[in-house]
């Protein structure tokens, strides 16, 4: 069995719906498919909690209304027999009476995570309804009720593979199954999610759970490229690549996979594979680990970075420093992704500032702070990439123009991270692109 992931993007359009229909199609293997909500619906029922939250239902109400002209007019182009054309209109009204229901109730954090669930509920019931429509015989299987996450807001992997394994069961003849992406139940049994982007996640951990063949994850674009195309002129798409170099591009800014969807394919054994739907037979880039590699790989950078300096003359040949800092960060639950140290400094960077007052006043307790803001992370990805030393070289010598503010390498093995300005991002990654990959 294997599984399919499709973006919000490769079910945004009526005609990209087709499509879909059309790859799933192709032959008998049995799959389950992730469907993401249609591109720009979880950005709309987002805006609609916060404008809920801020008491305006005025605009709340304007903003459910003119998602609902939107569903209401996709269908026309989705399905051409009035009889599933109504079946979609119906169910669409249902969905909107509900956001129109809860406009009315006093807004709560459990309350926004059923308006999130809205998109993928209508994404997958519209996908199903289609494919009902020209005969494809299938089954629409309920993520809320097999995808389930912990107190920590941790899935379930165990139970998860339980449910589902029974609720395929029920359907052995099955070869087709639908699902949501991104939604699932809380430790409350409440209706939840697993954050932005979620749906690949949610592919993987099915992947996971069911052992599958391969998890396709398909978007817009040609797989993972060695640097970012919308910056630099000439990438191409990586083939292949490790989990762990997936892992560290993924979380590093290349937005076409989610961070988390790496860990259970791993962890699984699982292939991913990155396609395109507008280019169905691009080889795409494949995540194994059969094929160690090595050599730079490719280079991602990530905005919004906060540099944090830490600094004590207290530091001087003292032990449990470092502890101390780090307590400040794990108390407000803010992830630090680079540091780096010298002998009676410091230096972190963080991309939450939500609590970043809390944690500069707590540091400053038994150190002085300096903060650098606007910074963008780039991390150059390759296996076992600190064992290469012309490496070193090639990179020092490409931005030897661009002032560096942190330097971090020799962490993970197959990653090295510069920190520099925001404005000079653009200028880092074309320079790389020519040192490392002589483009
Ligand atoms: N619809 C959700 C989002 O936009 C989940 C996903 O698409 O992966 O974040
Ligand atoms: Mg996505």
């Amino acid at each position: 069995m294997k599984v399919m992931k499709f973006g919000g993007t490769s079910v945004g359009k009526p005609e990209r719906m087709h499509q879909v229909a059309t790859l799933i199609s192709q032959n008998n293997q049995p799959k389950i498919i992730v469907l993401s909500a249609l591109s720009g619906t979880t950005n709309s029922l987002i805006e609609i909690c916060n404008l809920l939250e801020q008491g305006n239902r005025e605009t709340a109400k304007q903003k459910i209304d003119e998602l609902e002209i939107h569903y209401k007019n996709f269908i026309i182009d989705l399905l051409s027999k009035e009889e599933y054309q109504a079946k979609a209109y119906e169910f669409i009204s249902e969905h909107f009476d509900f956001l129109n229901i809860i406009l009315k109730i006093s807004f709560s954090e459990a309350l926004s995570k059923d308006i999130l669930a809205q998109g993928e509920l209508l994404s997958t019931k519209l996908f199903s309804t289609y494919l009902s429509e020209v005969g494809i015989h299938h089954t629409l299987l309920p993520a809320l009720e097999f995808m389930t996450i912990d107190n920590n807001e941790e899935p379930q992997i165990g139970s998860i593979k339980v449910k589902l394994t029974q609720l395929l069961q029920q359907h052995s003849n099955c070869t087709i199954f639908v699902t949501q992406g991104y939604i699932c139940r809380n430790a409350k049994g409440e209706i939840d999610n697993l954050k932005r982007g979620g749906s690949d996640y949610t592919a993987s951990l099915i992947a996971a759970a069911i052992n599958a063949s391969v998890c396709e994850i398909w978007t817009d674009i040609d797989g993972l490229h060695n640097n970012d195309p919308r910056i630099v002129d000439k990438t191409y798409a990586i083939e292949q690549l490790s989990f762990d170099e997936a892992a560290e591009l993924a979380y590093f800014g290349a937005k076409i996979l989610h961070p988390a969807c790496i860990w259970p394919a791993q962890h699984f054994n699982i292939p991913v594979k990155l396609l395109n739907t507008m280019q169905p037979s691009a080889f795409g880039t494949l995540i194994n680990d059969n094929k160690p590699t090595k050599g730079v790989k490719a280079v991602a950078a990530k905005d919004g970075i906060i540099a944090i300096k830490v600094k004590s003359s207290r530091m001087l040949l003292a032990y449990g420093f470092l502890k101390r800092i780090f307590e400040v960060f794990e108390k407000y639950k803010t992830s630090i992704d680079m540091v780096t140290t010298s002998e009676v400094a410091v230096s972190v960077t963080i991309d939450n500032n939500t609590h970043l007052k809390k944690i500069i006043l707590e540091l400053s307790e038994f150190s002085s702070v300096e903060l650098v803001f606007e910074q963008t992370i780039i991390s150059i990805v390759g296996n076992e990439i600190n064992a290469q030393n012309e490496i070193m070289p090639k990179i020092f010598s490409a931005i030897s123009q661009i002032p560096v503010t942190m330097v971090s390498y020799g962490g993970s093995g197959h990653n090295i991270s510069l920190l520099v300005p925001r404005n000079l991002k653009n200028q880092t990654l074309k320079a790389l692109n020519t040192g490392l990959f002589d483009l």
